[in-house]
């Protein structure tokens, strides 16, 4: 089995033949992804070495010391976060060859063709069709997704549809990689509260997906998508991140370079938000420690709900101590990101993103529902569709 001493040759070894400070980008990630640096817990020739996804942080450490470029995350977070766990489960030998070190390095960029206008919260209603054509074997896709983030810079999609109307809705489900540049695929801005347009409505009209870019079983789709949706709720409430380093930092730094702004009941609120934050970032490293050893379950949900909370009280105290200034926000102009920055800009674009945080990823109420169900064991809601078929739902 790799250990730490043999991970931090490798590194050295690495950083040796490949020269932070003289060595392209791109060629540093890719050559690290080959070493199976990138993430040691994958397999070998996957960008892993198969060691415990723990001593990922030695190799960080190593490369963060000797200023090596990282794959921003960031831009990368539903490919890494979402696409490469669901791939890595369920996809062929061949699918993981081709897609994981794009994803990883950077060079591919993935989108989450999962919600619809007429299914979010009650994701297994949707109507997306996917029929296979018999001739090629290929998938023909013909609906519509909506709110889909980073569609506009995407190569790739992970996409559920639904493959047999006639099953109950949770049956009839199948999961695909979408090919972003098929020609039946439009991608529509979608302006957001915040002025910019981070997500888009997707439409779909005779996409053809090659049946070796299925993951899973016909009709296995929601099991699929339960491994991308619990490493979801991980990916956005379980960042790492050092101390003040989300909502936090910028109102911390206020209060330390304003003086004049502070008052008592301000100072109560803050310290209160300070110390939960911490909690918070804490819990996040305990819930990385359990991933160690298995895959995200119900407890990644917590973490999203504390997430989402903490960032709307958070940047409300933020535009609350700033006072008028708070009301000023920095620009309107219409924009398409390439990554999401929840603690950039000004308190005002803040306070409005952090609005999505409670939304995104799962809503606050359907979370909770399921911490109630899955953790405290309490009674499921009551189900009457579970046993009708899609087609005969009312809609
Ligand atoms: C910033 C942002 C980015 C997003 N990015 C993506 C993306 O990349 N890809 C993608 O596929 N989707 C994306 N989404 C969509 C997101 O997952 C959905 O918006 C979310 O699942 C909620 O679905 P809905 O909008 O249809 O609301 P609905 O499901 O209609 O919910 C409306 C309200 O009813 C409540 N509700 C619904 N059911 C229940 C219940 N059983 N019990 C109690 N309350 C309930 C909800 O909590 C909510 O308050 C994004 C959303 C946002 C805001």
């Amino acid at each position: 089995m790799t250990d730490a001493a043999e991970l931090l040759g490798l590194t050295r070894k690495l950083l040796a033949a490949y020269p932070p400070a003289t060595t392209d980008r791109a060629d540093f990630l890719k050559a690290r992804f080959d070493a199976g640096l990138a993430w040691v817990h994958f397999p070998e020739g996957l960008g892993g070495l198969g060691a415990p996804r723990s001593l990922q942080a030695v190799v960080d450490a190593e490369l963060a010391a000797a200023g090596a470029p990282d794959n921003d995350p960031r831009r990368i977070g539903i490919g890494l976060g979402m696409a490469a766990p669901t791939i890595l489960k369920y996809g062929s030998q061949e699918v993981k060859e081709r897609f994981l070190r794009p994803l990883w390095t950077g060079e591919e960029v993935w989108c989450q063709l999962f919600s619809e206008p007429g299914a979010g919260s009650d994701l297994a209603a949707l109507g997306t069709r996917a029929v296979r054509d018999e001739a090629t074997g290929d998938w023909v896709v013909d609906g519509q997704k909506v709110w889909t983030s980073s569609a506009h810079v995407a190569r790739w999609a992970i996409l559920i549809a639904r493959t047999d109307p006639d099953l109950p809705k949770h049956r009839g489900i199948t999961y695909f990689v979408c090919d972003m540049t098929d020609p039946g695929v439009e991608v529509r801005p979608l302006r957001q509260i915040t002025g910019e347009a981070e997500f888009n409505e997707v439409f779909l009209t005779g996409v053809r997906i090659p049946d070796a870019h299925r993951l899973g079983e016909v009709g296995e789709g929601w099991k699929v998508a339960q491994t991308t949706l619990n490493n979801e709720r991980v990916a956005i409430g379980g960042m790492r991140l050092p101390r003040e380093g989300g909502m936090i930092g910028p109102i911390a730094r206020t209060w330390r370079e304003r003086p004049e702004l502070r008052t008592h009941d301000l100072h109560q609120r803050l310290l209160t938000l300070w110390v939960e934050a911490e909690v918070s970032r804490l819990a996040g490293e305990r819930l990385r420690q359990q991933l160690v050893v298995g895959q995200p379950g119900p407890e990644g949900s917590a973490m999203k709900l504390a997430f989402a909370r903490l960032n709307q009280e958070i940047s409300g105290l933020e535009v609350e101590l700033r006072g008028e200034e708070g009301l000023l926000y920095d620009d309107w102009t219409m924009r398409r990101p390439e990554l999401v920055d929840f603690t950039g800009r000004d308190a005002g674009y803040r306070y409005l993103r952090s609005k999505g945080n409670s939304i995104e990823g799962g809503t606050t109420e359907v979370l909770l529902n399921i911490v109630a169900e899955r953790v405290l064991g309490l009674p499921a809601e009551p189900r009457n569709d579970k046993d009708v078929a899609w087609k005969d739902l009312a809609r």
